[in-house]
């Protein structure tokens, strides 16, 4: 499932291939994604001009002329595809396709495609800061690259709660935008056990862990994302955080620490990797 690097991959990307460019044919093959695509989303979107694609937690937006902005997550198996010579015929699971022209101009610019097999991830248009729009984004923490996320706020939430830290840190109220792969890779590089209660966390331990949350994040970022399953970026590319994990997906291989064999449990229904000696 693409968490916030790979989403920020795609994201950064998309914000290259379309932004100043305007919409010119939106075709919907499905409506009944994970949330029902506007029935009015090819009039609206007509002719609309993009100003910018970014992302919040594991949700892209992008943001167009007249208040309007598209909200898409990537589900389980989403992923968007960038055709700039107009040459790629729509697939079975290529939900959602826009031709975006160049700016005052009659020329074809790129072909954006909304692929998502699995129909876990969705596609929608809002008025910005509509009460749907609005809903979205309502629960959710701060960045953990912004300069809002603070270890007081990081310990202040962790300090409180008597659940394990690795539940703690897939809340998305708490902290956005980490799931299964950055929060078993944080909890590593921190030392900390996944089974830890986040109230018996230290300050001093909560402080390192802050750090290297943000350091996962960045080098997943630089590296574009982990490509374990679907993730590619707008041009089909693969990344390459999967050869830097210390844990995840490395049941029964050492630790690049200490050698002992990695494990593997099932932690609130989602398998969790760790090292049991490296993570007390
Ligand atoms: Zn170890």
């Amino acid at each position: 499932m693409p968490e916030l690097p790979e989403v920020e991959t795609v994201t950064r990307g998309l914000n290259f291939a379309i932004k100043n460019l305007i919409v010119k044919k939106v075709h919907v093959n499905r409506y009944d994604l994970r949330i029902k695509v506007s029935k009015n989303i090819t009039s609206v979107l007509n002719n609309l001009k993009v100003i910018k694609v970014k992302r919040r937690a594991k949700y892209g937006v992008i943001d167009l002329e007249n208040e309007y902005s598209i909200i898409f997550h990537l589900g389980m198996s989403g992923s968007i595809v960038i055709d700039r010579n107009n040459k790629i015929s729509l697939k079975k699971h290529d939900h959602i396709a826009i031709d975006f022209f160049k700016n005052n101009s009659k020329k074809f610019g790129v072909r954006f495609l909304f692929r998502d097999p699995r129909r876990f991830g969705f596609f929608n248009i809002y008025k910005r800061n509509s009460p749907e729009y609005n809903k979205i984004f309502k629960f959710l923490g701060p960045e953990p690259l912004a300069a809002n996320f603070s270890v007081q706020n990081l310990f202040y939430n962790i300090n409180k709660r008597h659940s394990n830290i690795k539940s703690i840190l897939l809340n998305q109220s708490i902290i956005a935008g980490l799931g299964n792969i950055y929060v078993c890779e944080a909890l590593f590089l921190a030392a900390i056990s996944p089974k830890t209660i986040g109230s018996n966390l230290t300050y001093s331990k909560i402080e390192e862990l802050y750090g290297k949350i943000k350091e996962v994040l960045l080098k997943a970022i630089k590296e574009g994302g982990t490509s374990i399953q679907d993730h590619k970026n707008i041009s089909g590319e693969i990344g390459y955080f999967q050869n830097y994990l210390s844990v995840y997906n490395r049941e029964r291989e050492k630790c690049n620490k200490c050698t002992t064999l990695i494990s593997r449990f099932k932690q609130n229904g989602r398998s969790t990797y760790y090292c049991q000696k490296c993570q007390k």
